[in-house]
């Protein structure tokens, strides 16, 4: 195979992190002679400051040609009073519509050495292993007409929650198919005894299951699901719902694991190309210090090469890795608990490499 990989640094710690999951790619490509070629471009305010946009048209153009972009992350304070559409979110929000990436995987693993550093009880989320797939680019977020106007001398703000039928279809078959890889347990959360945007939804994924007769489907109101999330969030396999409520079970289900440093995640168009980064930020109180956790990125370029490359195998192999330097004590400051030696980010990612044997 001959694939290109985008790597995009960006702000804050956004290169540190990302310098330690492109040592992983490298020994993988190496160890498994992946046969991987990688650029690098610009993106956010480090983009901003060269080019005066923080997308740039070299580095769309750049992202267009990729197989699949491993991303940092964007912003900082040096750039919070630029004009709104230079800021460096901008720039990400507009690569991922310019690229179509509808589906955003987000798993929530709690790697059984981390159980104390969640606010729930260990035996409630040790093993945890979910994976909520968002849609991305439709839904409330998007949808017409939106906006605040003057009505009977008073202000009134509203939305518009829509979705079309091919819309709930193209998430649900990503949804199916992931399920089909892992328990085959498919949870649909709605809120169809309200919304009808949402009643079309249930019907739609109702409809899909007969495609996949292996998998178990279910349905939930989103009111139900965030209550189930942290009473036995080990219920869940996979979970499929709309652009809000994903919003929100999403970040619940990340808390479940208790660090923000651990959590990878994937943005996903029509052939899996995709765009893989971290579920935090640039973290700028702690960038430039050496410290921040690489983990969350080298999850990321995992689930790269699951989805985008289709190398389960060498993606296991780099989880594994993860799980044996965890196993063996060693801790970001992020995650580090009394008895666990404390390490900095190069450490970290140098001993991921020593890991994969
Ligand atoms: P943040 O995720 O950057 O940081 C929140 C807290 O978590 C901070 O205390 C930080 O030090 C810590 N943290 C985050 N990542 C860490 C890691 N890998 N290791 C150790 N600690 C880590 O969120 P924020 O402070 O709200 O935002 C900071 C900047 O990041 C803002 O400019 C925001 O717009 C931007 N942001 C970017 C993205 C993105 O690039 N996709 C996402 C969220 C926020």
């Amino acid at each position: 195979m001959s694939k290109k990989i985008l790597v995009m640094p960006g702000d804050g710690i956004g290169p540190e992190i990302v310098a330690e999951a492109v040592k992983v790619l490298n020994a993988v490509n190496k160890k498994f002679d992946l046969g991987i070629s990688t650029d690098e471009a610009l993106v956010g305010g480090s983009a901003y400051d060269v080019h005066g946009d923080p997308l740039p048209e070299v580095s769309l153009e750049k992202a267009r040609a990729a197989d699949a972009i491993l991303f940092g992350s964007i912003g900082g304070p040096k750039w919070d009073t630029i004009e709104r559409d230079k800021r460096p979110e901008r720039g990400l929000l507009r690569l991922r519509s310019s690229l179509g990436l509808f589906a955003n995987l987000r798993p929530a693993i709690l790697f059984p050495q981390l159980a104390s550093a969640s606010s729930l009880k260990p035996e409630i989320v040790s093993g945890l292993d979910i994976l909520i797939v968002r849609e991305l680019t439709g839904g409330i977020y998007f949808g017409q007409p939106r906006g605040i106007r003057v009505e009977n001398g008073e202000r009134v703000g509203f939305n518009t929650d829509v979705y079309n039928e091919s819309e709930i279809r193209r998430i649900g078959r990503v949804a199916f198919e992931l399920a089909m890889v892992r328990d085959k347990k498919l949870l649909s959360v709605d809120k169809a005894n309200v919304l009808e945007v949402t009643e079309l939804w249930k019907e739609v994924i109702t409809s899909m299951a007969a495609e996949y007769p292996e998998v178990q489907v279910s349905h939930m109101y989103v009111d139900n699901a965030a209550m189930q999330l942290v009473r036995a969030p080990k219920q869940f396999d996979v979970i499929v719902t709309g652009n809000l409520f994903g919003d929100i079970l999403s970040d619940e289900a990340a808390m479940l694991t208790g660090s923000i440093g651990m959590l990878p995640s994937a943005s996903l168009d029509e052939n899996r190309k995709g765009l893989y980064e971290p579920c935090h930020g640039s973290a700028p109180d702690i960038a430039g210090q050496g410290i921040a956790n690489p983990l969350a990125t080298i999850l990321s370029l995992s689930m790269l090469l699951r989805y985008s490359l289709e190398r389960a195998d060498v993606a296991d192999v780099i989880e594994k890795a993860v799980e044996q330097v965890l196993e063996g004590g060693l801790r970001t400051a992020d995650i580090w608990t009394e008895g666990c030696r404390k390490v900095g980010t190069a450490e970290m990612g140098d001993a991921v490499v020593a890991a994969l044997g």
